[in-house]
């Protein structure tokens, strides 16, 4: 799955072109008219040297002019410095609510450590600001905020073709893990406006952060309603789901571990610490109740045949 792609040219509209990665890397998003060529998200870092090829080859020995992202995510920006490298003429636009923290490059108020993620320091040129309209490629496109998966991600909506880039905000099923709930912040209720959001503005087609384009944005939204108010109604559902999301997302990276190492990291990472004390409120954290916590996940794991635990060695599945 790390080095599987796909470039979807079937049903998008004229000078845009999909990238889909899968899951360690966003989807990328190439809008070019051939003047002007800009890229919305870069993958993970690990990817970037894959995400470079992927556009020299799209852009015929043209230069990328700017990068785009919907928001700071590792697998959504971690290849932005390699871009910026090869094209030192781009300009970087983020959204704002964390501009403060990447010029600084404050890695604890980016959050990457907390989660375990790697990623190469890159900086931005301006912000996306949520309210304005981007010119891209010649077309018109509007930033809107879209809280939720993350407080501060943007959607890209095109009204010309009704074209939505709408990053962990919506896919065709589901969305991504509410990380400001894992933060003790309300984040349902901004997830459940970010698809209002979506709905009114009433897509023909849907580019999500991970997975394929779809246009059936009325049953997106309606599984993407249940599962959240299933959240809604018991958040440690999601607090596991969460859970094993981020183990997952290690794997892909990793390929495949030592289980012994895969346990050191888990324990390392403060993300897991915070999801361990929100699914045991009543209990003082220690390392074998953490342990017994972290056997049950890879369980699970292993038993939706997401990963396979093998003579001590955990693999991606
Ligand atoms: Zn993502």
């Amino acid at each position: 799955m790390n080095d599987e792609w796909t470039t979807n040219v079937t049903n998008v509209p004229e000078g845009m072109t999909v990238l889909e990665r899968g899951w360690l890397s966003s989807n990328n998003v190439l809008l070019d008219d051939g003047e002007h060529a800009v890229l919305v998200d870069t993958g993970y870092c690990t990817h970037a040297e894959q995400t470079l090829a992927l556009v020299a080859h799209a852009l015929q020995g043209r230069a990328l002019d700017a990068v785009l992202n919907t928001h700071l995510h590792s697998d959504h920006c971690g290849g932005n410095a390699a871009l910026q490298a090869a094209y030192p003429q781009l300009t970087t636009a983020i959204p704002p609510g964390l501009s403060a923290a990447v010029r600084a490059w404050d890695v604890p108020a980016l959050g990457y450590d907390s989660v375990g993620q790697s990623i190469v320091r890159f900086g931005f040129d301006r912000v996306l600001q949520p309210g304005q309209t981007e010119r891209l490629a010649g077309r018109e496109w509007e930033v809107h905020a879209a809280p939720g998966h993350d407080s501060h991600a943007v959607l890209l909506f095109e009204p010309a073709s009704r074209t939505l880039i709408s990053g962990d905000a919506l896919w065709a099923q589901g969305f991504g893990v509410i990380f400001p709930e894992l933060d003790g912040e309300a984040g349902f209720d901004d997830a459940a406006a970010t698809l209002d959001v979506i709905e009114r503005l009433q897509p023909r087609l849907v580019i999500p952060g991970h997975g394929a384009v779809f246009s059936d944005v009325v049953a997106a939204l309606s599984v993407a309603r249940q599962r959240l108010n299933s959240f809604v109604q018991h958040p440690p559902r999601h607090h596991r789901h969460a859970a094993k999301v981020m183990l997952k997302y290690k794997l892909l990276e990793w390929g495949s571990q030592p289980e012994t190492e895969l346990r050191a990291w888990m324990w390392a990472t403060p993300m897991f610490h915070l999801l361990w004390r929100l699914l045991h409120p009543d209990t003082d954290l220690h390392p074998d109740s953490f342990q017994h916590w972290a056997t049950e996940l890879l369980t699970e794991l292993c038993r939706s045949k997401a990963a396979t635990l093998h003579e001590g060695w955990v693999r991606n599945a």
